[in-house]
């Protein structure tokens, strides 16, 4: 079996990967800030941290994931305050839409999710062994990290330190990309905001030490594998290392995996932009899970990703032809016996599909594999070349496929379902509606009008009216 190649962004090459214990992964992954609904650009990440555990998983490894739910963040004291809530109360809403969304995406659930909340003392400890080792220094009640005692600061980001400005601090967990500042372990309270009592006196964690705190706590002093997206790496990783290393004097994680952005336009799909789709966003223009968990799964996740609605239509009637074939080999009819060239060729698919995934989890090739031999395979039944010997190997083979990419279970509509969309899954989604509308214009140009008529028709029944407009173009909209 080809060895598994991973790129860590620490020594910025490709790197066999080796674990410390053979045979065992430990892996950490930051999680969602849960101060409002995630959108799909958070989700590439999560889909990628998926593909990565599922593949893992899949080469026998056994796997201790954790995962954090960031539930103490500048924004999330400021806004719980606004709303007049404690932070739980605040949070709790988005901590459950944040499962629910997982399981809509079929992302599993690492071994432990944790919540900062539950893990304020193991942080006082970290910031308490970086005090003894002069690490900190105080100021106005905040403590914090003093950036130029720490060499190797920087070696995760490239950022260049020449210009570092000794003892200038941010307060900010989320800072600009250039500046490395020293930043807070632990904030002073603000007036109305929530504190916490400690040995180190009151106030709340910086963002960056929740991370180190909680990730060598289940998993121990050194990781395997660390994750988080593209953004991550400077300030919080570097951050994470300067901590965790300052405090143990050994490497924090082996290996740095950071997947790239999802992008809208060519900017990258975030909140403070007003850019982003959640997944309710998209499941109420009749996108299913499915499509929208392969459309984040299918571009490598060490690539930029431009979201386009065409994507999800590609990914959905991928999923479809795929499922399709699924049911040809369960039900159809086979002659007897078993073909040489079937048998090697599904041998070859299996091979491709777990070289692409040990080659930094190409997951395009893995997808490839399955669809080149679902082409092969579909002529070779239509010529009555595929025989019923042909089938268990493939069907297995899609079984292993989608141990990965998890996308064949024909459970979209149950899904949409638990979610409260079962209107919206009667109805003509926005994909339906314009390829109606594309098919009344084709129609409409061929002069077929009773064609179009029909269409027409049929589109108003179901609550959708049209009007044309003078330019040519068609409007739409649900009654
Ligand atoms: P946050 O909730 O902001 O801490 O982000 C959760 C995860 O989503 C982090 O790993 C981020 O790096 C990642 N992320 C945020 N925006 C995007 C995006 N547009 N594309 C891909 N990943 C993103
Ligand atoms: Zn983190």
């Amino acid at each position: 079996m080809r060895e598994i190649q991973l790129h860590n962004t620490l020594s910025g090459k490709l790197e066999p990967f080796v674990p410390q214990k053979p045979g065992e992964v430990r892996m950490y992954t930051c999680g969602p800030t849960v101060y409002d609904y995630a959108h799909i650009g958070n989700y590439r990440t999560f889909v990628f941290q998926d593909m990565l555990r599922r593949f893992l998983k899949l080469r026998g490894f056994q796997l201790t994931h954790v995962m954090n739910l960031t539930d103490v963040d500048d924004r999330i004291i400021a806004n719980a305050a606004a709303a007049g809530k404690d932070i739980r109360g605040y949070t709790e809403k988005f901590v459950q839409a944040f499962f629910e969304d997982c399981k809509t995406l079929s992302i599993e659930a690492p071994e432990h999710w944790i919540r900062a909340t539950d893990h304020i003392d193991d942080m006082v400890k970290l910031i308490q062994r970086l005090q003894e080792k002069t690490f900190t220094y105080s100021s106005e009640g905040s403590i914090y990290y003093r950036i130029a005692k720490f060499p190797n600061y920087g070696k995760l980001s490239k950022i260049d330190l020449t210009g570092i400005q000794a003892g200038a601090r941010v307060d900010n967990d989320r800072y600009e990309k250039e500046s490395a500042r020293d930043f807070a372990l632990w904030k002073a309270p603000k007036p109305g905001e929530h504190f916490w009592q400690t040995a180190i006196g009151p106030g709340r964690p910086g963002w960056h030490v929740e991370c180190s705190a909680m990730a060598m706590k289940y998993l121990g002093e050194t990781l395997d594998i660390h994750t988080g997206g593209i953004d991550l790496a400077f300030p919080h990783h570097e951050n994470e290392i300067a901590q965790s290393e300052a405090a143990t004097g050994k490497p924090f994680a082996r290996y740095w995996l950071h997947a790239e952005h999802l992008l809208v336009d060519g900017e990258k799909m975030s909140k403070s932009l007003g850019n982003f789709f959640t997944l309710r966003d998209l499941f109420a223009k009749g996108y299913k899970p499915s499509a929208v968990r392969l459309a984040l799964a299918s571009v490598p996740y060490r690539k930029q990703l431009n979201f386009t609605f065409n994507s999800l239509r590609q990914a959905a009637s991928g999923i479809e032809r795929l499922r399709n074939f699924a049911d040809r080999l369960q039900q159809g009819k086979f002659p007897a016996g078993k073909t040489e060239g079937m048998a090697a060729r599904i041998v070859q698919a299996e091979q491709e599909f777990d070289e692409g995934l040990a080659d930094d989890l190409n997951t395009a090739r893995a997808l490839a594999a399955a669809h080149e031999l679902m082409r092969v395979a579909n002529v070779a039944m239509d010529k009555d070349e595929f025989l019923q010997g042909d089938v268990a190997p493939a069907r297995q083979f899609l079984a292993t496929f989608d141990k990965v990419f998890a996308v064949l279970e024909d459970n979209d509509a149950q899904k949409l379902q638990a979610l409260g969309y079962d209107s919206v899954q009667a109805g003509l989604s926005d994909v339906e509606i314009e390829k109606l509308i594309a098919d009344r214009t084709a129609a409409k140009k061929m002069r077929d009008f009773a064609a179009a008529d029909r269409i027409r028709k049929e589109l108003a029944e179901r609550g959708i009216i049209l009007e044309d407009t003078k330019d040519g173009t068609v409007r739409w909209k649900r009654k």
